[in-house]
């Protein structure tokens, strides 16, 4: 997508500072983090949101949870713990419309979410 902020960031366009990458998935940092470590991770490919997913996704949305897990173990959060976000159109809060997962850790979360 031409005017897509993260398809700019997949394509390079608009650096970030990257954690992981492969030929389905990136991982970079939040600009505005909400922790001491928040990641958002995405697809390469563009999807809009979670709500636009079909069966055909299955194996990429699968990846990005085993990625995640890769990166919660090499980031070492992975015994405190941490958690996934997903936030989809407007009552989710979504405000970049390419799919993504925010990874958020080393802090206690809150729950409910605001
Ligand atoms: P959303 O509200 O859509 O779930 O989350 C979008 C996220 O993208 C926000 O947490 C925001 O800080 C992050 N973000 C927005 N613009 C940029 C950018 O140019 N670079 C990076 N690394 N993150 C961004
Ligand atoms: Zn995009």
């Amino acid at each position: 997508m031409q005017n897509c902020l993260f398809c700019k960031i997949v394509r390079g366009e608009i650096p970030a500072d990257k954690v992981y990458e492969d030929e389905r998935v990136m991982a970079f940092l939040d600009i505005n983090p909400q922790a001491p470590v928040h990641l958002l991770v995405i697809p390469r490919r563009h999807l809009v949101c979670l709500a636009d997913a079909t069966a055909e996704d299955a194996a990429l949305l699968g990846h990005i949870q085993c990625v995640i897990a890769e990166l919660a173990h090499t980031h070492g959060f992975a015994d405190a713990g941490f958690r996934v976000v997903n936030n989809c159109n407007e009552d989710g809060g979504q405000e970049v419309e390419h799919i993504h997962y925010h990874v958020l850790a080393g802090r206690r979360m809150q729950w409910p979410p605001g």
